[in-house]
Formats: C-alpha cells, structure tokens, sequence
C-alpha cells in the first residue's frame, strides 16, 4: 500500500465529472496504482475535515467549493492567494496545500490563438481566474458580482450599458447551456459580438453549447470545455505527482482518453 496514493474530486453535483476518468486512465499509462475518486460534498465548510479523515494524497475542488477550499487549506500558493479560489488540494508533509490551476490551464488552451482584445462572458469563479492571466472586458447579466472585477480595475459592462469593441477572442465562462438551452447573452447582442471575432472558447464541457453552436455559424475557431478540463487537469496532475510532465505526451494522453 506504501506506494499507492488516493485522490478525490470534491463537488456538488459529481457526478457528471470526468475528472475521475480522466485521472485514473493517465495513471494506468504510467504504471501506477493510484487511484482517484470522486466524492460528493454537501458542506463544504467541511472539505479539509474530510480530505483528512480519507486520507488522501490530493483532490480536485469543483462547484461550488473553490472557495470553501481557498478558505480553509492549512496553506495556500500561488495565483491561488490572488483569486481567493482553489481547485487543487495537496498533502505536502501533513499540511493540505492549495493552488489554482484553471487560469494557467485556460492559458494554455488559447496558447495558439493570435488575439488582442478578449472579451469574458460572466463574471463568477472561472472568470476570475482567467481573469488573473488574461487582460479582458468583462460582461455579466447582474451587476453583484462585477464589483470584483471593477475593484481590480477591469473595464466592466452589464447587457444594457455594453460597448461593442471589436472583441476578436470571446470567452464564455457562464454555466448557460450546461443543462438549458440558454446563450448567455441575448442572441442580437450576441450577433454583433461573433461578426468581428477569431475565436470562440466554451468553459462547459460535455456537450454542445448553444454558445459553440452560434459561434460556429460565424466560423470562428472553437474551443470546448474539455480543453479546459485537460490542461487545468495536467497542472493538477503535475502537483499531485511533485514533477513537471512532458505536456505534449500528456496532452495526447488525456485527449484520447476523452474523445
Ligand atoms: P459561478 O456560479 O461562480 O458563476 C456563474 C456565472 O454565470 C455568473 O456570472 C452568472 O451570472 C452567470 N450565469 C449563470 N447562468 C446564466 C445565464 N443563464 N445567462 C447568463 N449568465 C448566466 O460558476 P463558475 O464560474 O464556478 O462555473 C461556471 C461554469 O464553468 C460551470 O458550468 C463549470 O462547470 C464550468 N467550469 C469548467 C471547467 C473545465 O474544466 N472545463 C473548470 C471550471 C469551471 P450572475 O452573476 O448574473 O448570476
């Protein structure tokens, strides 16, 4: 057993994750007998208690614990301490270490794209940060969660006081279109958004989105969730691990573990 580590995603709702899969197919390419889990947690005031009582080597921290995890982690590193988020717990010498990897995982997923003015689609736990990494306006349907970003000096709009610049990366980093069949800005706003853009990213995973769907029509170039999903999973994976990985063999890996 001395050699075998435990890990666990921590969500609610989990079921859907693929994180488990995901994790568990890389280990068995590797030759170890690792073994990730996902675990539903209601409470999440009680995510260290846990990740302790099951003895655990690492987690992933999904909806809506991220912030629950920043919070109460023995320690936390990195852009993470910015953020105020963590969606990646780690036993280092019986301390529960936090980090963030969503925004450099992000980062990587538009590393090829050539883009000057990226506009984000929502203003919640994802786009904060991606906001962290990537220099963008943001847009949201509310204002309550803008303060945020404006505090941070971001130029910030809701629907009704937006300005179209010429926008040529949009991000949408709401949870519209994970189980509707909503855009997350209204379709004439929308329209006039996509006619000047390059690239169109989707943080939902899973399925088309009504968002990707539009975008397409405007044949932009387009990417989904699970780009998200692979690349803030790879940083992830490299913490659990305490090495760096060669990222184009996991790349691989992981892709065609998914698709
Ligand atoms: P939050 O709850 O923190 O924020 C949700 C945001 O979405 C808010 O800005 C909210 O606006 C907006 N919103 C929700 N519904 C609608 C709608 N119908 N129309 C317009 N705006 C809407 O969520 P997170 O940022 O934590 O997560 C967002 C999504 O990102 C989730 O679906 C999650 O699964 C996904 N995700 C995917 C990852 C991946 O690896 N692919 C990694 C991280 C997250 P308002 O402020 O007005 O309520």
């Amino acid at each position: 057993m001395k050699n075998k580590k435990l890990f666990t995603i921590f969500g609610n709702p989990v079921i859907h994750s693929k994180s488990p899969l995901m994790h568990n197919c890389f280990f068995e390419k590797k030759g170890l007998k690792n073994c990730y889990t996902r675990f539903l947690l209601e409470d999440g005031s009680e995510i260290i208690k846990k990740f302790k009582e099951l003895k655990i080597n690492g987690a992933n921290v999904t909806v809506p614990h991220k912030e629950w995890a920043y919070k109460l982690a023995d320690e936390v590193r990195g852009v993470a301490k910015e953020m105020g988020a963590v969606n990646t717990l780690v036993l280092e010498n019986a301390k529960v270490v936090g980090y963030n990897t969503d925004g450099s995982g992000f980062m990587e997923v538009i590393k090829e794209f050539d883009y000057k003015n990226p506009l984000i689609i929502g203003a919640g736990g994802t786009a904060r940060a991606i906001s962290y990494l990537l220099k963008a306006d943001i847009v949201n349907r509310s204002e309550g969660r803008l303060k945020f970003f404006k505090e941070k000096g971001f130029k910030t709009y809701i629907w009704n006081n937006f300005e179209y610049k010429n926008y040529d990366l949009i991000i949408n980093t709401t949870s519209a279109g994970l189980k509707d069949e909503n855009l997350p800005m209204p379709k004439e706003m929308l329209e006039k958004v996509f006619k000047n853009a390059k690239y169109a990213v989707d943080v939902v995973y899973g399925r088309e989105t009504p968002f990707l769907k539009m975008a397409k029509e405007y044949n932009l170039v387009l990417r989904d969730g699970l780009y998200l999903l692979v690349y803030q999973g790879i940083l992830a994976m490299e913490l659990f691990l305490g090495e760096k990985l060669n990222k184009k063999e996991a790349e691989k890996v992981y892709f065609e573990i998914l698709t």
